[in-house]
């Protein structure tokens, strides 16, 4: 049973995690980190890396989002949804229809394409997915990631599989301190241990190779497996598995901390709704100039999906030289400086940005 849900979640975690930067909203992919312009794109929005203030809300919101699953549902994140997971158990259920000898050797042939695919995706998560196929074996650079990663991606799954859960994962370890007495875990319930069959199906069905009637061991990835073949085992004979959930999915801990959650996430969707669509930031250059000119150095963001036609301009008594018209790009970032020229006393200096209906004034010294 839980076998099931678990393939039908992973067949869903897959599509969407290969799919993320490959699905176009606003002209660019759902989720990609763009390198070049230090730029997140999320969901039809952009973060660029300036805004610490909003890089600093998600991560808060990912601490407490993470901690809350942890200690709530367990390691339901290794058993369900991990991608070392998933992968794994993807190739071994496609591996299973060959006999049972050959299926090691089956796996390790089916994660060569799919170590590939894990590998063209993950360079899509930082470089335009058209780009990278289109220059996959063109770019020495995509081309040198693509193989590498290509070749860690199948050692790591080939040959150090589960093996990374137990020894290597961080999240693994960091989740055994997480977790309190009423966290979910698979436990063997053991005031039953005098009708347990002693089949041993539990152990052989285990991906991590443990035995769980000898007790909770920090190696187990929650996957469930074991409840599933104790259950074709004991169904027979009308007693319920031996290992089950075992847990206290609502308790005082599972409210305040899945508050503060909540509390994080409007938080962090507050201030993405109030974002501007345009950033306009204006410095004074520091140049040997004469009195009555000076120059300014100025950065425009745009947050949104259209592209911008906006004028540069000033209300004071000042000729400004240089390009005033400026066509923005969707989710780009223009850079340029302009001279301007005093026509009388100037202390300060008003700059406008306006067009597409939007008007944003920027003050400044004038020296
Ligand atoms: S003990 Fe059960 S739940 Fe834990 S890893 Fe082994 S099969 Fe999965
Ligand atoms: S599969 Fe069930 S009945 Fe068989 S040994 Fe394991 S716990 Fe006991």
């Amino acid at each position: 049973m839980w076998r099931t849900y678990r393939r039908a979640v992973e067949i869903l975690q897959a599509v969407i995690v290969t799919g993320l930067p490959f699905l176009d909203i606003n002209g660019e992919s759902a989720l990609r980190f763009d390198i070049p312009t230090l730029k997140l794109h999320v969901f039809g929005s952009v973060l660029w890396m300036q805004e610490f203030y909003l890089i600093l809300a998600a991560t808060l919101f990912f601490l407490l989002f993470i901690g809350f699953v942890t200690i709530t549902l367990g390691r339901v994140w290794c058993g369900w949804f991990c991608p070392q997971t998933v992968l794994l158990d993807l190739s071994e259920s496609i591996a299973s229809v060959a006999k049972k000898k050959q299926r090691q050797n089956w796996q390790k042939l089916i994660l060569i394409p799919l170590s590939a695919l894990v590998s063209v995706t993950l360079i899509c998560y930082f470089v335009p997915p058209a780009e990278t196929l289109r220059t996959l074996f063109v770019a020495p650079t995509i081309t040198a990631f693509f193989l590498v990663l290509w070749l860690l991606v199948y050692l790591e799954l080939a040959f150090l599989g589960r093996g990374f859960c137990i020894s290597i994962c961080p999240y693994a370890m960091l989740q055994n301190l997480m977790f309190d007495k009423d966290t979910l875990v698979i436990e063997y319930d053991v005031s039953r241990d005098a009708t347990c069959m002693k089949c041993d199906a539990c152990v052989k069905v285990c991906p991590v190779g443990i035995d769980i009637k000898k007790g909770l061991s920090s190696a187990c990835i929650a996957c469930a497996e074991c409840i599933d073949a104790c259950r074709s085992m004991t169904e027979k004979k009308g007693m319920l598995p031996f290992p089950n959930y075992r847990g206290r999915v609502l308790r005082p801990k599972t409210y305040w901390l899945g508050g503060a959650t909540t509390v994080a996430a409007i938080a962090l969707l507050l201030l993405l709704w109030s974002r501007p669509p345009v950033d306009f930031l204006v410095i004074r250059d520091n140049a040997s100039l004469p009195p009555d000119l000076n120059r300014y150095s100025y950065t425009i963001h745009n947050n949104g999906g259209k592209q911008l036609a906006l004028e540069l301009s000033s209300s004071d008594n000042v000729t400004l030289i240089g390009e005033h018209t400026l066509s923005l790009q969707p989710f780009s970032a223009f850079h340029g400086s302009i001279l301007v020229k005093s026509n009388g006393k100037l202390e300060h200096l008003h700059l406008k940005i306006s067009g597409n209906g939007i008007v944003i004034n920027r003050e400044t010294g004038f020296l």
